[in-house]
């Protein structure tokens, strides 16, 4: 399957890790981003790596089946970027708790945490660890494998490896059009002209649908903007992630927290706004009080690529040869990066999938339904 070329539409986390993937699997790869690599929702989210969660709260082996996966290949995802890059990317497996306040939610929290094996602590217990919690915690859900890493670092150094294994990375570069022969997808049209190759991947993040739409392909992506805030150096340091009821915070490495984050249909505007920063401390302050007197450090904004379940694009495109999609990752699209790397370019050499339900990625699943 040697010097097969692929052209990616997108370098956000997903076009990136899968340019990766299929260099190392010796195709060429021209990636085509019409801003700067990682400018999408990959450059604005807060990294968390939370399976643990994700799996606690899906509805079964089926689902979570991907998070379980990608748990398994993260770490040396990592390690591979921060050895091909020089450079390290704040990977930590600090542990998450989730933090109930409210008694039904609480108690029903805490027997499916006991039903499967995981930790469940009082509320003086989740007090000892995260002193700077509001007292009226009633306990917390321990996610004692979940970790976080700083995306930006993760970008850059994905970025760089890349480049090193000869992968050509086009930046300003806009993909008007996908270029067809009857429906056998193999080319971009681009502003640099014409790129044609043996498969497209679509990973054009939140603008993917746009792309497809003439072909006649549904592929309901919508942007979802999420807005987060830094404060420096919280009075109480903290080592978990956290997440409350309607919130999270993110200890950094350098002692400062992210905080977050809103979910708000509003298009294409991705623009921060007082009202997204005020939705985020009325979140969390009242479980963080020392909030209140942060020091405010910066704020972001991004779109989510979201799909009608939540669930990624993930696959070979049905009667569009050539078309691989890899995209409408939501919420969990950095933590699901590396996975849907191997799945596409398992897609790309006509491999089968290496998940056991795949069409709950299928790319054309809603097409009843459009
Ligand atoms: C505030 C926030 C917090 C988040 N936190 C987390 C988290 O903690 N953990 C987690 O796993 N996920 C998180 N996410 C979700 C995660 O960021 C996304 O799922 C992920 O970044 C999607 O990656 P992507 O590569 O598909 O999209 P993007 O990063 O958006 O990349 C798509 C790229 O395609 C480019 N593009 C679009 N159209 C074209 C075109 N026609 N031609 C060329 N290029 C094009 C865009 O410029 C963009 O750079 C968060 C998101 C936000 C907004």
């Amino acid at each position: 399957m040697k010097h097969q070329h692929a052209i990616i539409v997108g370098g956000g986390i997903v076009g990136g890790a899968a340019a990766l993937e299929l260099l190392e699997r010796g195709w060429a790869v021209t990636l085509v981003e019409k801003g700067a690599f990682g400018s999408g929702a990959s450059g604005a989210a807060a990294g968390m790596l939370c399976p643990g969660a994700e799996i606690f709260d899906g509805d079964g082996r089926a689902s979570g089946e991907i998070f379980s996966l990608s748990r398994q290949v993260y770490p040396d995802w990592v390690e591979k970027l921060e050895d091909g890059a020089e450079m390290r990317l704040q990977y930590r497996q600090s542990g998450m708790l989730r933090l109930l306040y409210d008694e039904a939610e609480a108690l029903q929290q805490r027997i499916r945490a006991q039903e499967r094996g995981l930790t469940w602590l009082e509320s003086e217990a989740v007090r000892q660890l995260e002193p700077g919690i509001a007292p009226t915690v009633l306990g917390a859900v321990l996610f004692d494998e979940d970790a976080s890493v700083h995306p930006k670092l993760l970008l850059k150094a994905l970025k760089r490896v890349i480049e090193r294994r000869g992968g050509n990375l086009l930046e300003g570069t806009p993909a008007m059009s996908l270029i067809a022969d009857g429906h056998r997808v193999n080319g971009v049209e681009t502003s640099l002209g014409p790129i044609t190759g043996d498969v497209v991947v679509l990973a054009a993040g939140a603008w993917s649908q746009a792309l497809v739409k003439p072909l006649g392909i549904p592929l309901p992506v919508v942007p979802l903007k999420g807005q987060m805030v830094a404060v420096s150096l919280p009075p109480v340091p903290i080592s978990h992630i956290l997440q409350g009821p309607d919130g999270m915070i993110l200890p950094r490495w350098d002692g400062s927290a992210h905080i977050g984050v809103t979910m708000e249909q509003t298009g294409f505007d991705a623009r921060r706004t007082i009202q997204g920063v005020s939705q985020i401390y009325r979140a969390v302050q009242p479980w963080a009080p020392w909030l209140r007197s942060a020091e405010f450090k910066t704020s972001w904004a991004g779109l989510r690529p979201m799909t009608p379940d939540r669930r990624p694009f993930i696959g070979l495109v049905p009667g569009f040869p050539g078309l691989v999609a890899a995209t409408g990752h939501s919420s969990v699209g950095i933590f699901l990066a590396p996975l849907t790397a191997q799945l596409v370019a398992d897609a790309g050499e006509g491999r089968p999938s290496r998940v056991s339900h795949p069409a709950l990625y299928a790319p054309l699943r809603f097409m009843d339904e459009s």
